[in-house]
């Protein structure tokens, strides 16, 4: 499997669950000890710093940044989990800022000449989520609910969003790059690249009938597919945006998806919907599929690592030049403003999460939240993940449907035009945190 570049090892920073017994006896602050210790005055530094951007999370002067790295792995990083005996903030303090090869917002603003355009010298790269076309059923990102329906993909829908939005931005001043330009693989590498690999995870037959065989050769081309479309490729992009695009913020474009409801009998009560964000579409080969009626929308950036992904080494290093090199900060704020644009643009409700894989960071602003995503770990720079509308809604599918139909027939597009109003949130949202100082 590849592994995503760019992060360097940091594994100093980590301590042993030795030493954090011995830190928890000197101390006896217990394991949230360090957030008793965060003053109001911290605090509003803290905020000061979101509100200006700046390159080091809450890194203002007389601010200690061991408290504030505690504090954002206590309330954002890692805020189910027991972080203190993995992540040593002392440690992380003292080391030198990671280098970025992004600039702030302030940053952009301030280098920007009074007569530029609004986003002149922003350098934005796109992610259409996804790969769609022949690989669409395969990632579990089509389906359609009736034989003559138009196939709902994902990864086609946000590729023509972020061309569209790639226009609209073009002309406002900034550049704008594309992980991909078609319905392909951003990597390079296919599914026989994976056989051994995925022969090492799918366990082998029991006997050697042929139904067996048969059964052991499916099952391990869909897990070398799964791993060259899916993990593969997300590496893939990672790798890519880290090394050769390396532009100020990366937005990932998705459409969010409500798991399929249990079809039941006439005669049997419907099961209220679940509704469960970021699944994205679960497959196109379901048999009977019934639209939910939830709509809403959400955005992600990242955070909320469970004691389990604490653990890996890999997931350490990550997290290390995430906290150290100021793209927290800087994310949290297009991630705002990206929300707000999709609240005001779609007029829909917050999603909500109901487990502790996601972490709302700011009651002020329902639609963004923190969740420990692949690409939002890998990336360095700024990253924000978007998840607007349930595709398998009632109300959305009508709208994607109806949008499909007039790209098919070559009509006028819709005034609310499902695909538009995805695009015109997103503008909205850039121009709000990037044009706006
Ligand atoms: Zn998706």
């Amino acid at each position: 499997m590849p592994v995503p570049s760019g992060p360097r090892c940091r594994g100093a920073l980590f301590g042993s669950p030795k030493r954090f017994s011995q830190a928890v006896l000197k101390t006896n602050t217990g394991n949230f000890g360090r957030i008793g210790a965060c003053t109001i005055c911290m605090l509003l530094r803290c905020f000061f710093a979101w509100l200006v951007g700046g390159a080091v999370a809450c890194a203002l002067p007389q601010a200690d940044p061991a408290e504030m790295y505690a504090h954002a792995m206590a309330t954002r990083y890692a805020p189910y989990a027991d972080w203190q005996p993995v992540v040593d903030v002392d440690a992380l303090a003292v080391q030198a800022a990671e280098s970025a090869y992004w600039q702030t917002p302030a940053a952009i603003a301030a280098a920007r000449e009074a007569t530029a355009l609004p986003l002149a010298g922003l350098h934005l790269a796109l992610d259409p989520g996804h790969v769609g076309g022949k690989w669409a059923e395969a990632e579990w990102r089509q389906f359609r609910i009736a034989a003559n329906d138009f196939y709902v993909r994902e990864g086609e829908l946000v590729l023509e969003v972020a061309q569209r939005v790639r226009a609209h931005l073009v002309e406002l001043g900034a550049e704008v790059t594309l992980l991909r330009e078609a319905n392909v693989r951003v990597n390079p590498k296919g599914p026989v690249d994976y056989l051994q690999l995925a022969a090492q995870q799918v366990p082998a037959p029991k006997e050697a009938s042929l139904a067996e065989l048969i059964n052991y050769g499916v099952a391990l081309r869909a897990r070398a597919v799964r791993l060259s479309i899916v993990v593969g490729d997300l590496a893939a992009r990672a790798r890519l945006v880290n090394e050769t695009i390396q532009p100020d913020a990366l937005i990932s474009l998705h459409i969010n998806a409500a798991r399929w409801p249990v079809v039941v009998a006439a005669d049997e009560p419907a099961k209220k919907d679940t509704i469960e964000p970021a699944t994205c579409h679960e497959s196109s080969s379901m048999g009977t599929l019934r639209l939910v009626a939830s709509n809403h929308v959400h955005a992600l950036i990242f955070g909320c690592m469970s004691q389990r992904e604490l653990q890996s080494v890999r997931q350490q290093a990550q997290l290390a030049v995430k906290l150290s090199n100021g793209s927290g900060t800087a994310e949290w704020r297009l991630g705002a403003a990206l929300a707000e644009a999709f609240a005001l643009g779609t007029g829909l409700p917050a999603s909500t999460y109901g487990g502790t894989n996601a972490i709302l960071l700011d009651a002020q602003s329902p639609y963004l939240f923190a969740r420990n995503l692949m690409l939002l770990r890998s990336v360095e720079c700024p990253t924000v993940l978007l998840e607007p509308y349930v595709a398998n809604s009632v109300a959305v599918y009508s709208r994607i449907q109806a949008a499909l139909a007039n790209r098919a027939t070559g009509a006028a597009l819709a005034a609310d035009d499902i695909l538009l109003e995805y695009t015109d949130a997103v503008v909205a949202g850039v121009l709000a945190c990037y044009a706006a100082e």
